[in-house]
């Protein structure tokens, strides 16, 4: 089922979409809409709920599955719960996006869960405005918003003011090493790599350049995805090297001036790339 068509049905009911999302409010939740997995749809209500109680997200199932007869998929996000739906086209998409609504309210009354009537920003009481923040459409104060907008504004010309490649380039290449630790010590203690630590290495290597102040743009970019390959050559090396010591009893020092022979000769370099 095509997103527009469905967003577009819900129009007259005062919902607006903006790219993938459709948001609006129905009675007095704030709800929003967005692809998921092909078929479905996640169907995202504000709330103000205790996100650490694993019994409310069993009570509220259950009470959706007793309203409306359907196991709806259900994360408590805290500010929001999120559902996962589908849509069909026996019958008007309003109507069943009411139905599901009229079920999740219904759900949300019984466990004691309302429409929220704080700030999504500041927690605090008689939210004026709706905006897309963080995940969903929630209630805010206006001022609250302009503030956030206005902070990392400020954020944003400081950093372009200040923020410098060289400095950058230092934190990232410390980040880089650090995430690369983990790849490290899995290739010298359990003789493997872990994919998934590789993945460390570049999201370390993108919190030790803004850690260190580095000017954030394109060029930021390149230079962690840069870092990143590099590190995968630093850790082939190592490997090597720890072979070498493993296999032929040679000292780590010894090891790696092996290694690096190896790097001189168009052979091992193939190896080690
Ligand atoms: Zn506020």
């Amino acid at each position: 089922m095509k997103s527009n068509v469905i967003y577009q049905a819900l129009e007259p009911m005062g919902f607006f979409s903006a790219g993938q999302l459709c948001m609006g409010t129905w009675k007095e939740y704030t709800v929003t809409l967005r692809p998921y997995n092909g078929r479905y749809y996640y169907l995202d209500v504000a709330v103000r709920a205790d996100k650490a109680s694993k019994g409310l997200l069993k009570r509220v199932k259950a009470s959706v599955k007793e309203a409306c007869g359907k196991n709806l998929g259900c994360i408590n996000g805290g500010q929001y719960f999120r559902f996962v739906v589908a849509f069909n086209r026996k019958s008007p998409f309003t109507e069943q996006f009411g139905s599901y609504m009229t079920a999740i309210s219904s759900a949300f009354k019984k466990n004691g869960i309302y429409p929220p009537h704080s700030c999504a920003v500041c927690g605090s009481s008689d939210p004026d405005s709706l905006c897309l923040y963080g995940d969903s459409y929630q209630p805010v104060h206006r001022a609250c918003i302009q503030r956030s907008l206005e902070n990392s504004r400020q954020k944003i010309e400081q950093n372009k003011a200040n923020g410098s490649y060289l400095t950058g380039f230092v934190g990232a290449l410390l980040g880089m090493l650090v995430g690369s630790l983990a790849s490290v010590l899995s290739i010298v203690f359990a003789d493997r790599i872990y994919a998934l630590l590789f993945a460390l290495v570049p999201i370390a290597s993108a919190w030790g350049y803004r850690k260190f102040n580095g000017r954030m743009d394109k060029v930021s970019v390149v230079l962690v995805v840069l870092l990143s390959f590099v590190s995968i050559f630093i850790m082939n090396y190592l490997s090597i090297a720890v072979f070498y010591m493993q296999d032929y009893a040679l000292s780590l020092g010894e090891a790696m001036w092996f290694a690096s022979d190896l790097l001189l000769t168009a052979g091992g370099l193939m190896l080690i790339v």
